[in-house]
C-alpha cells in the first residue's frame, strides 16, 4: 500500500521552502517536489538586497540553498521531479509525479510563476549579467546607466518607470505599434523625460555574450526591416509571467490569467467552495507583489493552515 504523507509541497522556491521549514518543525516530514525550476526565480537572480536580515545582501542561489538546508535540518525531504497529474477531489490526495505516485493528506502548491523570456540564446546566456526580468530586484545595479525594457503592457511601463530611479535613460522597446498597457501607465511613461518609447521594434540579439556583460542589443525595425544597434548596460524583460498552475485547471479556480484564486490568503477553491487540505502560496497565487519576502510570508501561512487542518482531523 502507498504510504500516506501528512503534507507534500509542490515547488522549491522561497514559498515552498518556507512552508517546508514550518511543516518540518511541526514534525510533518514534508516532501518537497522540486519542480522544473528547482529553487525558483531566486535561483536565477544575483544579489538580493531587500531580503531582511542580510545587511550586505545575499546571492539569490545562496539564499535558496540556505533555506533548503534549513528545511532539511527539520526533516524535509526533496525529490527532483514535477507533477504530471493530480486528483484533488480524493482523500488522500493523489499526485502522479515524474518520480512516481504520491498520496498525501494535505498539499501546498508553491509552484511559482515563470517570467516570460524572449527565448534568444544570447538573452539566456546573460541572465544575471545584465539581463533581468525583475526591476525591483536588479534595478539598483544600473545607477547612472542606460538600459532598455522590452514589452508593451503594464508590467513593462511599471518596470520602465521604476527603473528611472536608477538609470540615466530607459528605452522601452515594443514589438507593435499599439500598447496593451492601461492609458494611465502609458501616459506616465510617455511623459517621463528619461523614457524613450520605440515601437515596431523587436530585439534580435543581446550583445556582450563573450564579455559576459550586456553591451547592447541588436534590434529589428519591423516596419523598415532595418537592424540598428542600441548601446545599453542592462536589458529588462517586462513581457509578463506565466503562473505554473495549468495542471490544476478544471479542479481549482484560476483567474483569467491562470493564477490560482485564493481566499483567506492561502485557501484554494473549486467552483467557489474551499478544497479541503489544499493550500496555495507564493507567486502562483500572487500577481501583485511577487517578492521573495511576500512569498516566504505566504509559505508560512500555508504551513500553519496545514498544521491546523491536520490537528483538527486528529493527525
Ligand atoms: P501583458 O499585458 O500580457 O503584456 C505583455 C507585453 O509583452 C505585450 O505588450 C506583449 O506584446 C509583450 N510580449 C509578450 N511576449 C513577447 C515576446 N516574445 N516578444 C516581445 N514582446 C512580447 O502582461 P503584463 O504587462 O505583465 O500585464 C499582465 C496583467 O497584469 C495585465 O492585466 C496588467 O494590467 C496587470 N498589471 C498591472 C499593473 C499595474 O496596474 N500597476 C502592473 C503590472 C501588471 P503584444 O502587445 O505585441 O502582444
Amino acid at each position: 500500500m502507498t504510504e500516506i504523507r501528512d503534507t507534500v509541497i509542490l515547488g522549491s522556491g522561497c514559498a515552498g521552502l518556507t512552508a517546508a521549514i514550518y511543516t518540518g518543525r511541526a514534525g510533518l516530514n514534508p516532501l518537497v517536489l522540486e519542480g522544473h525550476e528547482p529553487g525558483g526565480q531566486l535561483s536565477i537572480t544575483t544579489l538580493v538586497e531587500n531580503f531582511p536580515g542580510w545587511p550586505e545582501g545575499i546571492q539569490g542561489p545562496e539564499l535558496i540553498d540556505n533555506m533548503k538546508k534549513q528545511a532539511g535540518r527539520f526533516g524535509a525531504t526533496f525529490e527532483l521531479g514535477h507533477l504530471n497529474r493530480v486528483e484533488l477531489g480524493t482523500h488522500p490526495i493523489k499526485l502522479h509525479t515524474t518520480a512516481g505516485e504520491v498520496h498525501t493528506r494535505t498539499l501546498i502548491v508553491a509552484s511559482g510563476a515563470s517570467a516570460r523570456w524572449l527565448g534568444l540564446p544570447s538573452e539566456q546566456a546573460l541572465i544575471g549579467h545584465g539581463v533581468s526580468s525583475c526591476a525591483t530586484c536588479d534595478g539598483f545595479f544600473f545607477r547612472g546607466k542606460e538600459i532598455a525594457v522590452v514589452g508593451g503592457g503594464d508590467s513593462a511601463m511599471e518596470e520602465a518607470l521604476f527603473l528611472t530611479r536608477f538609470a540615466s535613460k530607459v528605452t522601452l522597446l515594443h514589438r507593435r505599434e499599439t500598447f496593451r498597457a492601461s492609458k494611465i501607465m502609458l501616459d506616465r511613461a510617455m511623459a517621463h523625460p528619461n523614457i524613450e518609447l520605440r515601437t515596431n521594434t523587436a530585439v534580435v540579439e543581446v550583445l556582450g555574450v563573450e564579455e559576459k556583460d550586456v553591451k547592447g542589443v541588436l534590434l529589428k525595425d519591423t516596419k523598415t526591416g532595418a537592424h540598428p544597434e542600441l548601446a545599453i548596460s542592462g536589458l529588462f524583460l517586462g513581457i509578463g509571467h506565466e503562473p505554473n498552475a495549468k495542471m490544476f485547471s478544471g479542479q481549482m479556480d484560476l483567474d483569467e490569467d491562470g493564477y490560482i484564486r485564493t481566499t483567506g490568503n492561502v485557501f484554494t477553491t473549486h467552483d467557489g467552495a474551499i478544497i479541503p487540505g489544499v493550500f496555495a502560496c507564493g507567486d502562483v497565487q500572487d500577481r501583485r507583489y511577487r517578492q521573495a519576502i511576500t512569498a516566504a510570508g505566504s509559505g508560512c501561512m500555508a504551513a500553519l493552515e496545514v498544521e491546523k487542518y491536520l490537528e483538527e482531523r486528529g493527525h
